[in-house]
């Protein structure tokens, strides 16, 4: 297959051929791959604010912010001279540190469901732990989740999953066996008379909801009016948990992550990237009574050699404690402009889409109708975002290589990287609309 937009980029396509004789699919996390839009995946080396440079030497805007965590831009100058700090000290002890507290004590701050936080090392080992203290807790087996909701590669949550796996159209994955995913059940997303019915089914024996505060993984799909407390009250009401998943919306899409926006209190709360500050730190929390049944505190045991790492939580303080009014402010606005420019673009090209977004989150489907669950997700015409992505990045703007992934802003996107992200979206709304399948 030919892209008419790809360029060469030898020094990336010599780094991708050595990597696959190493490593499966030549990536260590399968979206890397560019498979879903095809071309080689550029290899980065360096970035700085809004901008990564490629091992070709090519600079980019970058939309992607690894995925969401950078929200300051890369390489910000406190949260980079923290982390020197931290390493000229010792890079990990395997005892408590201050910095532990210090970090735990800046989430149950800003996120007032979180009364006590459990560290950990990725959102996968987050709402893993999570979903284990919920049955511990509960002493039931049932776990609900949506379709199209990521929440790591936890094995009873990768049935019907968004990100990779729906980027791929996985239906499910090998490696999963029937026992793993049998206590889990996959509803529509925003179909709460789905939830009820499920839970009448099941008396007694679901332990809890598990959902994305707003998901972001299947592209952007914020939750109906009244979903998400709708999940609150019938977990209530049938003695479940309710988990809300803001591994990607946590301390984004404002202070206190989607929960600071809709206000809905949950249970138990999983956190990460946005809180790594670019480590592998993340975090899962809640309801004190629940959290006092983990391990050493209770009997549900969860661990790890590097959780609380003193560079990552340096790191993810330094980032957080930056993270006022005023960049939450800069994030919205950055996003709204940079939305409404591709929407525009889009448009006079007379190119059929939907740009969804939640807070400073967005995404763009080449559908006419709005879409609110997997199901609509999947009818977007991807093979237009193919020629999109392609046109953009020949032209400098990195996007997510899929269209099933959020975009991601900075504050570090100042006025001439909007601007070159502008010059970059006429010749790429042409190319998706003269796009074939
Ligand atoms: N939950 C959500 C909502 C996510 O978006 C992700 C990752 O994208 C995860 C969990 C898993 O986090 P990690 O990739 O750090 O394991």
């Amino acid at each position: 297959m030919s892209y008419p937009y790809a360029y060469e980029a030898p020094v990336s396509q010599t780094l991708f051929d050595r990597a696959a004789v190493v490593t499966p699919g030549g990536v260590n996390s399968p979206v890397r791959a560019f498979r879903a839009v095809g071309g080689t995946p550029r290899f980065m080396v360096s970035g700085t604010g809004p901008y990564l440079k490629d091992a070709d030497g090519r600079e980019y805007v970058d939309l992607v912010c690894s995925w969401g965590p950078m929200i300051l831009g890369h390489a910000h100058p406190e949260v980079i001279a923290a982390v020197q700090a931290a390493v000229a000290r010792g890079t990990s002890f395997g005892t408590p540190g201050e910095g532990e507290v210090d970090l735990a004590e800046e989430i149950v701050a800003r996120v007032a469901p979180v009364e006590q936080v459990r560290l950990v090392s990725s959102g996968t080992e987050a709402t893993m732990s999570a979903i284990r203290l919920a049955r511990g807790f509960t002493g039931r087996a049932k776990v609900i989740k949506f379709a199209g909701c990521y929440h790591g590669h936890v094995d009873a949550l990768l049935a019907a999953a968004g990100s990779g796996v729906a980027t791929f159209g996985l239906p499910d994955t090998p490696g999963v066996t029937g026992a793993q995913a049998g206590d889990t059940i996959v509803l529509p997303y925003n179909d709460l008379g789905a939830v009820r019915a499920a839970f009448a089914a099941h008396p007694d024996e679901i332990a809890c909801v598990i959902t994305e505060a707003s998901p972001g993984n299947m592209g952007v799909v914020p939750p109906a009016e009244g979903f998400n407390q709708g999940l609150a009250d019938l977990c209530r009401a049938n003695g479940a948990l309710y988990i809300s998943d803001e591994v990607m919306t946590g301390f984004r899409v404002s202070k206190a992550g989607w929960y600071g926006i809709d206000g809905v209190r949950p249970d138990l709360m999983t956190f990460g990237k946005v809180m790594g500050g670019g480590f592998p730190a993340a975090a899962f929390g809640g309801r004190a009574d629940v959290m006092a049944h983990l391990a050493p505190a209770g009997p549900v045991y969860q661990a790890g050699t590097l959780s609380g790492n003193p560079v990552a939580t340096a790191a993810g303080l330094a980032q957080l404690r930056l993270l006022d009014d005023a960049v939450y402010e800069t994030v919205d606005s950055v996003a709204a402009e940079v939305s409404g420019l591709v929407s525009a673009a889009l448009a006079k090209e007379g190119v059929a889409h939907r740009l969804q977004t939640a807070g400073n989150m967005f995404s763009v489907f080449f559908t006419e109708e709005p879409v609110t669950d997997y199901d609509e997700a999947r009818k977007q015409e991807a093979f237009r975002f193919t020629a999109f992505f392609h046109a953009m990045l020949a032209q400098g703007v990195y996007l997510p290589p899929s269209a099933f992934e959020s975009w991601f802003v900075s504050a570090a996107h100042d006025g001439a990287a909007v601007e070159r992200v502008a010059a970059a979206l006429p010749a790429a709304a042409r190319a998706a609309a003269e796009a074939t399948a």
